[in-house]
């Protein structure tokens, strides 16, 4: 099989130089801006919401990306067909670009933009029928006056020491709160809570804006299920009826157990089981054609 191409500050090349300066302030600071997209049956779900998130995080840390929306939509499509991929995951990256050793934006000429693309299945296997289990960590969420969860920034740091937690814990996933004691979000997706017959979700200040909670809510209200979005605590998680979480790479996943205790019967309930057909159905069915 070939290489993999990356698209690469307007080239395609193949993965193995596909490699950028050790002095990219992505790289010494985390200083850019990323994406994940997903491509399901040949087409893109949700390109433009992607795209747009991608500019506004660049634009919430001052980075202009130099080029179009309409470009970076037709370089993510074009990476896709130089590897004949349909179903796939995208990840594009633009970097504050090189600079010094020094803090200063202000030194990098001009940003680096990368493009990965892979084929890509489901994250989770099996355990979309059986069902994740959380663990609530200790670290708190970033808070928005700091480095707001909106910034889908490169550094991912808060959200790799929860995963720490997870994995030292032995769960699936991590699920944080903020400062406030507020639940937030999983480590790579936001959370929903259903009790009562009546759905829950945190509002999205301190965390990210999920492109997939917003599908998530879209579907949940054409099945005649408002969601109601407040603000939620510990308690609201561990007395749930159900849980389930909602990400581009998790896709909408069952959350069965949380700190080892069992959520509702332990097993998936009847509105995440909708909800996970129900997302299936939308990201088999839309989305913008690679080929045409
Ligand atoms: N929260 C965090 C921290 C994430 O990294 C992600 C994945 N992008 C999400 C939530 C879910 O967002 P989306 O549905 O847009 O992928």
């Amino acid at each position: 099989m070939s290489e993999l191409l990356i698209y690469y500050n307007g080239e395609y090349v193949p993965k193995s130089k596909a490699t950028t300066s050790v002095y990219d302030h992505g790289f010494l600071y985390g200083d850019g801006v990323f994406e994940g997209i997903r491509a399901y049956n040949g087409r893109v779900f949700k390109l433009r919401e992607h795209v747009d998130r991608l500019y506004d995080s660049a634009t919430a840390i001052a980075l202009k990306i130099p080029m179009t929306k309409e470009e970076m939509e037709e370089a993510i499509l074009e990476t896709l067909r130089r590897n004949n991929l349909r179903d796939a995951y995208i990840r594009p990256i633009v970097s504050r670009g090189n600079g010094d050793l020094g803090l200063d934006p202000r030194k990098c000429a001009k940003p680096n933009i990368f493009i990965i693309s892979q084929e890509w299945g489901a994250m989770y296997g099996d355990l979309y029928e059986t069902g994740l289990t959380g663990v609530t960590v200790a670290v708190r969420r970033n808070a928005a006056d700091a480095l707001s969860p909106n910034i889908k920034s490169l550094n991912y740091l808060n959200n790799i020491l929860a995963k720490i937690e997870a994995n030292e814990k032995g769960g699936d996933e991590a699920i944080f709160f903020d400062s406030n004691g507020y639940l937030s979000e999983g480590s790579g997706d936001n959370i929903f809570i259903i009790k009562n017959g009546k759905v829950y979700t945190p509002p999205t200040v301190n965390n990210l804006r999920g492109i997939t909670r917003a599908t998530a809510i879209e579907l949940l209200e054409e099945m005649g299920i408002k969601v109601h979005v407040e603000n939620l605590g510990m308690f609201d998680l561990y007395t749930a009826d159900e849980i389930f979480v909602t990400g581009t790479a998790a896709e909408a996943a069952p959350l069965v157990k949380v700190d080892g205790r069992a959520i509702g019967t332990g097993k998936p309930g009847p509105v995440t089981k909708k909800m996970v057909e129900a997302f299936k159905r939308v990201t088999q069915s839309t989305g913008t054609p690679i080929f045409r």
